[in-house]
């Protein structure tokens, strides 16, 4: 089974090419589908042992964002133009920091992306263009799920979970991309949303409680703490397993998405998102 490796932006991946080409180790590469292309770089497929692979690569010159486990598409490509170039003007390049397995639901990917311009000015046209999801226009974070996905944007950072793979993120991020230059079309034609509103609860945090109805919060299940974190009767400290090794990971994704749509938390400083700046940063919640 190959791995499929991702590359933050396509100097990384053409450093890596140049480097890897001339060695010994055998690679395929996975060209980016029509309808994303220009958006992020292609990926490397490493068909052999991954440790010899990461070791050729050039250290200080080649940012990776991920490994994951490839596994070819059982659907077939959308048929669709490269997304219009104005979103470089919009949005400058992107970068893919992470893409990792999903906390909320491991099979599948969380991928966050940060682009090279703010567009936090834009999300209030694009939170008119969204129906339901969250929205908090002080930050500004708009957050909708898409299916079984969740998208998040802040000002300067798209994070993407549970895309069910490289096919489905590209789709999402594809998509993504069209909501920003929608929102930029008619920045000046429509008003800005500026009403906070909290269209997403106790699911998405249910999904990042530790499962074990262990009712050590005094609640009978974790979907029941969930719905009392949501309205805001329970903290999440007292959640007890949370704090336990090995689950910092979902404490922080919990934190994360809590903070995201507004959500008072309730936990001390340890693990925290930042929001007396006003602004969300991704890297607290890595
Ligand atoms: S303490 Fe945490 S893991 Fe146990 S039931 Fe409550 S929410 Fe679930």
């Amino acid at each position: 089974m190959a791995n499929a490796v991702i590359f933050r932006d396509q100097q990384s991946y053409e450093n890596a090419l140049q480097v890897l080409l001339k060695s010994e180790i055998y690679l395929e590469t996975l060209q980016i589908p029509r309808f994303c292309q220009g958006l992020v770089a292609p990926v490397i497929l490493a068909t052999g042992s991954l440790r010899p692979f990461l070791a050729a690569l050039p250290h200080g010159e080649t940012s990776i964002s991920g490994v994951i486990r490839y596994q070819p598409f059982r659907r077939d490509l959308p048929e669709a133009l490269p997304p219009d170039e104005k979103w470089r003007e919009i949005l400058g390049e992107l970068r893919i920091d992470t893409v990792r397995p999903s906390i909320s639901d491991p099979i599948r990917l969380r991928v966050e992306i940060s682009s090279g311009k703010p567009f936090g000015h834009l999300i209030p046209i694009m939170a008119r263009l969204i129906r339901g999801g969250a929205y908090r226009p002080n930050v500004p974070v708009l957050a909708f799920e898409e299916e079984h996905r969740l998208l998040v944007f802040s000002s300067e950072a798209l994070v993407i979970t549970r895309a069910d793979d490289l096919l489905d993120f590209w789709m999402m991020l594809r998509s993504s991309i069209d909501l920003i230059c929608a929102a930029w079309d008619r920045r000046f034609s429509i008003k800005p949303d500026h009403e906070h509103r909290q269209g997403i609860g106790a699911t998405e945090i249910f999904k990042r409680l530790p499962g074990t109805n262990c009712s050590k919060c005094g609640k009978r299940s974790c979907m029941e703490f969930a719905v009392s974190l949501s309205t805001g009767k329970s903290l999440i400290d007292q959640c007890q397993p949370l704090t336990e090794d090995g689950q910092m990971e979902r404490r922080k994704s919990l934190l994360w998405f809590m903070m995201a749509v507004g959500l008072t938390s309730g936990s001390g400083s340890n693990g925290s998102p930042n929001v007396a700046r006003g602004q969300m940063s991704i890297s607290d919640v890595i």
